[in-house]
């Protein structure tokens, strides 16, 4: 980690928010979006992902997406693979990290990624060789998010136990890194830090990031609890941009303003500015002037006397 900060915020709202509304944002208008986010000071950005066109007409564009992104200086860009095609589109294309979406829940493995879990992990197995074969330059680092790790819409509670067994066949299959996603909002503070804690005792370093969508409102609380379970990277999208298509006026993931606010007040450094963040805010707005955007943070202004974290 950079050791200027604390907390990385890393941005998924290009990936996540974007995958998850009918408008097609124009590949100029992403580009100059990632740019502000990361002029902002945000240091890792996903910028979409490699999945069929005729599936996610919004990330056709990845490839060029990810070849703009990599001239911004100190960004590390991320790409989302579902599978051994897509990670090899992402090689290609010279995303710096690849993450590829695993899920617990059988029922929205089978129905999100054609896959079950098992199968999911072999092609993990897969994408590791292909890292490993890809020319020095080009080889980026292999992170794996466990959908639906705190409960799943179709299936309801999903077994915690399983989820750390994903996770030790995850490590075993040569992941770099594996992080816990709340997909569907339904994550509470005690089970995050409890399955948070569990995860750092099964797979130790590569414990990875957390995903939280603020769908019931819990977002930020479980962001805490997390905190105290030692997690450092936080998934979140400007404007909690996206929604929940189950959940109508409920944002989508956690929301960068608001987290970063929250971070920098409790004495953590995340690097990330806030008026630029704003500023980023409006060429989002620009560009999609009929989208839902939230958070309190941007609506409230930030409180009187506000400072950020600092070196200490
Ligand atoms: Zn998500």
């Amino acid at each position: 980690m950079n050791s200027d900060i604390d907390i990385i915020v890393s941005e998924v709202g290009p990936r996540d928010g974007l995958q998850s509304i009918k408008t097609v944002m124009p590949t100029g208008e992403k580009i100059r979006w990632i740019e502000s986010l990361a002029h902002a000071g945000l240091r890792e950005i996903e910028v979409g992902s490699f999945v069929p066109p005729k599936l996610l007409p919004q990330m056709a564009d990845t490839a060029e997406v990810v070849r703009a992104a990599r001239n911004i200086a100190r960004l590390t860009v991320v790409a989302l693979a579902p599978n051994h095609k897509g990670a090899e589109l992402a090689i290609a294309s010279g995303a710096h990290s690849i993450t590829m979406p695993v899920s617990a829940s059988r029922a929205h493995s089978a129905s999100n990624l054609r896959r079950t879990p098992e199968e999911a992990v072999e092609d993990v197995r897969k994408v590791r060789q292909l890292c490993d074969n890809a020319s020095r330059d080009k080889r980026p680092r292999l992170e794996v998010g466990i959908a639906t790790a705190f409960g799943c819409s179709m299936e309801g509670p999903v077994s915690e136990e399983w989820v750390m067994q994903l996770a030790v066949k995850l490590a075993e299959a040569g992941a770099d890194s594996i992080g816990l996603s709340d997909s569907v909002g339904f994550a509470n503070p005690t089970q995050v830090k409890r399955m948070f804690g569990n995860l750092r005792h099964e797979i130790g370093a590569k414990a990875g990031a957390a995903h939280f969508h603020n769908t019931r409102g819990l977002g930020l609380a479980n962001v805490v609890s997390a905190l105290d379970a030692g997690v450092t990277t936080f998934d979140s999208s400007q404007g909690g941009l996206g929604g929940c298509p189950f959940a109508p006026g409920a944002t989508g993931n956690i929301i960068t303003e608001d987290l970063v606010f929250m971070l920098e007040s409790m004495g953590l450094r995340t690097g990330v500015n806030l008026e630029r963040l704003i500023d980023a805010r409006a060429v989002l707005r620009g560009a999609l002037p009929n989208e839902s955007l939230y958070g309190n943070v941007p609506d409230s202004g930030l409180p009187k006397g506000f400072v950020y974290a600092r070196q200490s």
